[in-house]
């Protein structure tokens, strides 16, 4: 008899179904982890919505791609992990042969394997993730914690690529978990953070992650300049982060930055979104943009590290806890509440929730 768990299946557009299926079996160069905490992310959601992501996966296919836990396998030949170890296992891991991956652009690599099926109580991990994007979790800190450890890894790639230094204003137009990270990161770089909100209780968290003040858009008449007021001199951002992924959203980023300044259209729209810019203000005003997509294993170590030295808020992220049962229901919920939710993560338990 082959040994079955549980594990959460996404077969299409808002269909997320919990399946018995096998316990996964480590390869030659595999680990197989028992999931010990997986977080919910808004990539989650949004391939949830659309029932389907142009890189990550077609359905039907394991889902869930944020998690820590304990090696429960080991296949052959691997050397760097035993049994029992904590672990975090990053979703994706580069060739490191291609052209981009040669460039240092391993995050755009033209083989990147992606890892999902974080939703499950065990999770099989790849040679080449096992090799490349497997890292060892302290004592002393929480799996739930180190889960984090995707989400902040594409943050810190988008911030580092933004060049934002000590003492630079920096705008965050949203305060999803992705604008929260921006904002928390920015802050430990010694940024003056301005945040760019929807809904009013988003104006504490922001604060709580390092926002010096916060604008919220539908209490103003005019966003642009009630953000660019806020400047020194009106002058604009030195740093603009998107991260809401609508036309709008992008128009605006480029509307608060300073002339020389950069911004980083960090939220990707669905595909075929047009946006209109004004030509003249980018070219007479020297601006750069750039959008910034995943990370690399360079960036995923920098993240572990914040996560692990203790200085970034983990605890503060998770707002929810759930059994592996509760999946479905907390997606369908996710999706209802959709902009106007309070939650920042959930962290999902599959062997229960800890006391
Ligand atoms: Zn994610
Ligand atoms: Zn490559």
């Amino acid at each position: 008899m082959i040994a079955e768990m549980t594990a959460a299946v996404l077969y299409g557009k808002e269909d997320l179904r919990l399946e018995r299926v096998p316990i996964p079996r480590a390869g030659s160069g595999e680990l197989v982890v028992k999931v010990g905490a997986a977080l919910t992310c808004g990539t989650d959601l949004k391939v949830y919505r659309r029932g389907y992501h142009a890189m990550m996966l077609k359905p039907p296919i394991p889902f869930g791609h944020e998690l820590a836990g304990i090696v429960s396998e080991v296949g052959n030949g691997v050397t760097g992990f035993r049994l029992g170890e904590r672990v975090v296992a990053l979703n994706s891991a580069p060739c490191d042969k291609c052209y981009f991956c040669g460039k240092g652009q391993q995050n755009l690599c033209e083989d990147l394997l992606f890892n999902n099926g974080a939703y499950a109580d065990f999770i099989r991990i790849p040679a080449r993730i096992v090799e490349k994007n497997t890292l060892h979790v302290p004592t002393g800190v929480l799996l739930e914690h180190a889960a984090l450890t995707e989400p902040l890894a594409c943050v810190v790639r988008g911030f580092e690529e933004s060049g934002g230094r000590a003492g630079d204003t920096m705008i965050v137009i949203g305060a999803g978990p992705i604008g929260l990270m921006f904002m928390h990161v920015a802050e430990l770089a010694g940024l003056n953070v301005i945040a760019v909100v929807k809904r009013e209780d988003q104006i504490a968290t922001s604060k709580l992650f390092g926002a010096s003040v916060v604008v919220q858009t539908e209490t103003v008449e005019d966003v642009v300049s009630a953000v660019r007021a806020l400047t020194p001199e009106s002058r604009g951002a030195d740093v603009v982060i998107e991260a809401v992924a609508t036309p709008a959203t992008w128009e605006w980023a480029v509307d608060m930055v300073r002339k020389g300044g950069v911004v980083n259209f960090f939220g990707g729209p669905p595909s075929g979104t047009k946006v209109a810019l004004d030509t003249n203000r980018l070219h007479y005003g020297d601006i750069t943009l750039k959008a910034s997509f995943h990370h690399t294993p360079a960036t995923c170590r920098t993240a572990f590290d914040l996560i692990t030295n203790g200085r970034f808020k983990c605890a503060e992220y998770i707002t929810g806890r759930a059994e592996l049962k509760e999946v479905p229901e907390i997606f369908s919920r996710m999706l209802q509440r959709s902009g106007g939710s309070r939650e920042i993560k959930t962290a999902v338990f599959p062997s229960g929730v800890p006391r």
